[in-house]
């Protein structure tokens, strides 16, 4: 019997099976529990992964796990402390980073759905000259103490993220990267040297900044950096780890860094219209004969169940000759954080539920496999890959390359777009007076809101009782902005938990889950929806609540729909079919869902797509392709609107300037738009770009309770009218908040609106 090939794994759910850790952190938050109780849980949490790492049989176990984030674990234990934190220690100081009003920023991690905090590398903290670098050591090394207590020495392995990653990550920082890097090597060489010291068997430096575009520009800062952190290392290796896609262009010399190993990525994100080119990179560059590979061909971002790709894969490795067997980690193409802790207790989940919610069905869960199952599919690869077997058991590998593929097959043409132009078509829709006023969509989800969705799934209410109550909330929305003088009102969504739970609950096709619990950020746990099959289509989704909302008022009432970009992009997709595909699919059904409202006699629907730049590739060569077909999905989902509907959209959590001509495309009559926390950028490249259609650009930020000041939205306005928008033509530029109000308060929100309807009245008065 061939022994099996190496494993190792670089990164599991941190929040543990049952959420732990949240619940930890908000009763610490709350001040209910001490900082060694929160500590309990957190080790109680970490040990509990690795475990199961280690039963599994996993050789070398990352040490994965935080208290937050591990990006603010990073900021900690280099000591990079923005000053107003600095008088602050321990726990009290780490979480003041990470929540409350001056915490640092935070943002996606690379493509996924995570939130990572931002560092802030400005110059009182990497000056020229000097640095105001602490380093503090004790948590890494506490962390590898235990791991070794749990796993044994020779299978605990530090993970750290990598100095290169780390600063590209980073904001503020006025040193080209290479220096900022430089500045922080002297803290990663020291820790290197106490890992080595402390007995680690390697150390993971985590550089995902490698699978993109801007990574692979960065060859001298990753040659200069590792360099040295070689040499710190002395006798333990390196494993240099990059995910999230394969490598590029960077491929040649990054494999050369002086690490001794490198771990790939081999499947790139779900989906994607361009597989991982890493097997086609291996082939053609060859890979250094004096490192180990970890070969990433367990599916890390797919709740998927290996079909026999990650045995297949491996197979053409070996037979490439590229590498030995004895030289060979098998892993996981991501990290596993991004996906559910354990399959089997959503299986338990759904045993326990109530009769009349939605079963998993069995055949769907025997395809299924969350973080557990991966790691079990990693050792179970191993093994099956160094047995001689027949060769049968393995799937032949499809050819791996680009192809062109057609997502418009099979639809008319004609469906992407609106039958007139939107010069032609404007004319036809509801006019107004300048600076329109109106909102978002969502209005404040109260304690009460929630408690009716609770009190419905429970029994307490009928659906009828329930429709009710909720009819009365969409009244008092109406009331509210009626008496505000709102020009175009919405019915306030209080029926939905969430914009892509509510119309995916709806669509065939797609699962939610019980258990099926992912970190977006810190303390907050999201259950994003499958897609298990055809969308399909099974009636109105929305007309119900805009009948309801219309029967109260004269003025128009905007219907609301999200988009099939922001749905897929925020589910886990399908693998057997391309995003491309699900995007058309999913378009397709809510088509009718406009048509529907339309029918309804709803005169103006906004479709929100703010999850359009979020599923931007990583490299931007492949940036053209994605767009392609993401506004397609789009015009082919509003396309069907009669040319007197206006058709909105909504977008925001990013800045969109570098992708304006995908917004024009979009074809849409009014864009409201995330504006004012970017201080107007979005208003002035729209405005440079000449953009022109209608425009509504928030003017002022929803995340925040401060009432804006009328003098404040005012001098918004002019700021709109100086940029020389739209040539004056002010009846097209709209003055709307910067997105929904569903976490605010009522009184702040009343009074935030009055201000606005009162700003706007007043410019127009102006002009
Ligand atoms: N219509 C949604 C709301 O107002 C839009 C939310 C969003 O853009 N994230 O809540
Ligand atoms: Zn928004």
């Amino acid at each position: 019997m061939a022994a099996m090939l190496s494993t190792s794994t670089i990164g599991f759910p941190r929040i543990g099976d049952q959420r732990q850790l949240k619940f930890a952190m908000e009763s610490f938050f709350k001040g209910d529990s001490t900082d060694a109780e929160l500590l309990a849980v957190a080790h109680k949490v970490q040990a509990d992964a690795w475990n199961l790492q280690k039963a599994a049989g996993v050789s070398l176990i990352g040490l994965d796990g935080t208290l937050y984030d591990q990006v603010l674990d990073t900021i900690t234990w280099l000591g990079a402390i923005p000053p107003r934190f600095q008088a602050l220690s321990g726990l009290q100081r780490y979480y003041a980073m990470a929540r409350g009003g001056t915490a640092l920023d935070m943002s996606k991690f690379f493509d996924t759905n995570y939130h990572y905090l931002v560092p802030e590398l400005g110059p009182e903290v990497l000056a020229p000259g000097k640095s105001s670098l602490q380093p503090d050591f004790s948590g890494p090394l506490e962390k590898l103490a235990r791991g070794q207590a749990v796993v044994g020495r020779e299978h605990a392995v530090p993970i750290l993220i990598g100095p290169v990653t780390f600063v590209s990550l980073s904001r503020g920082c006025e040193l080209p990267l290479g220096e900022a890097v430089s500045r922080l090597l002297p803290a990663y060489c020291a820790l290197l040297q106490q890992l080595a010291a402390a007995g680690a068997p390697e150390v993971q430096l985590h550089e995902p900044v490698l699978a993109t575009s801007e990574g692979a520009e960065l060859r001298a800062e990753f040659e200069a950096a590792y360099a040295q952190l070689a040499q710190a290392a002395g006798t333990v290796p390196l494993h240099l780890v990059t995910y999230y896609d394969d490598i590029g262009a960077a491929y040649p010399w990054a494999v050369a860094l002086p690490v001794a190993a490198v771990s790939l990525d081999f499947l790139g994100p779900p989906g994607a219209a361009v597989p991982s080119q890493t097997l086609a990179l291996i082939k053609q560059h060859g890979f250094p004969s004096d490192k180990r590979l970890g070969a990433g061909v367990v599916d890390g971002r797919s709740v998927w169940k290996d079909d026999g790709t990650a045995l297949a894969l491996l197979r053409e490795l070996l037979d490439a000759g590229a590498v030995s067997a004895d030289r060979l980690l098998v892993t996981s193409s991501a990290p596993l954080q991004h996906l559910p802790y354990d399959l089997d207790l959503e299986l338990a989940a759904a045993n326990t539920a109530a009769a009349a919610e939605p079963q998993l069905p069995p055949a769907l869960a025997a395809r299924l496999g969350f973080a557990k199952q991966k790691v079990e599919e990693i050792v179970s690869t191993a093994r099956l890959a160094a047995s001689p077997g027949d060769g049968s058991v393995f799937k032949a590998v499809q050819p791996r390359e680009q192809q062109v593929e057609d997502h418009r097959a099979g639809i008319a043409a004609e469906w992407f777009s609106r039958p007139q132009s939107f010069e032609a078509r404007r004319e036809q829709q509801p006019q107004f007076h300048d600076f329109p006023t109106t909102t978002i969509g969502s209005f404040p989800q109260t304690a009460e809101v929630r408690r009716l969705r609770q009190q419905l799934k429970s029994g307490k209410l009928t659906q009828a009782e329930y429709e009710g109550l909720i009819a009365g909330h969409i009244a008092h929305a109406v009331g509210v902005q009626e008496a505000l003088g709102l020009d175009v009102l919405v019915h306030g969504e209080a029926e939905r938990t969430d914009m892509v739970e509510y119309f995916g609950m709806q669509l065939g096709g797609m699962l939610f889950t019980r258990a099926g619990w992912v970190q977006s950020y810190g303390s907050r746990c999201v259950r994003p929806p499958l897609v298990v099959a055809d969308i399909a289509y099974r009636g109105p989704m929305t007309c119900w609540e805009y009948k309801v909302a219309s029967a109260y008022t004269r003025k128009p009432v905007k219907g609301m729909l999200t988009g099939p970009i922001t749905i897929l992009n925020w589910s886990f997709p399908r693998k057997d079919i391309s995003r491309a595909a699900q995007a058309m699919q999913l378009a397709l059904a809510l088509r009718q869902e406009v048509a529907a409202l339309e029918a309804a006699g709803c005169p103006i629907i906004q479709v929100d797509d703010p999850a359009l730049r979020e599923g931007l590739p990583l490299k931007r060569e492949r940036w053209p392709s994605y767009l392609s077909w993401a506004v397609d999905a789009f015009r082919l989902c509003t396309g069907v609107a009669a040319p007197h509907t206006q058709v909105v959209t909504h977008l925001c959590y990013s800045d969109f300037q570098d992708i304006l001509p995908a917004i024009d495309r979009m074809d849409a009559d009014v864009l409201t738009i995330e504006n004012s926390r970017s201080d107007n950028a979005m208003m002035a490249a729209l405005a440079a770009a000449g953009y022109g259609r209608d425009i509504g650009p928030g003017v002022y930020d929803v995340h925040s309770p401060v009432v804006p000041s009328v003098e404040f939205i005012k001098s918004r306005i002019r700021s709109f009218i100086d940029s020389g928008i739209l040539s004056g033509r002010y009846d097209r530029v709209w003055v709307n908040p910067d997105c929904g109000l569903k976490t605010r308060g009522w009184p702040e929100t009343i009074a935030a609106l009055r201000n606005m309807v009162t700003a706007a009245a007043e410019a127009r008065a102006e002009v």
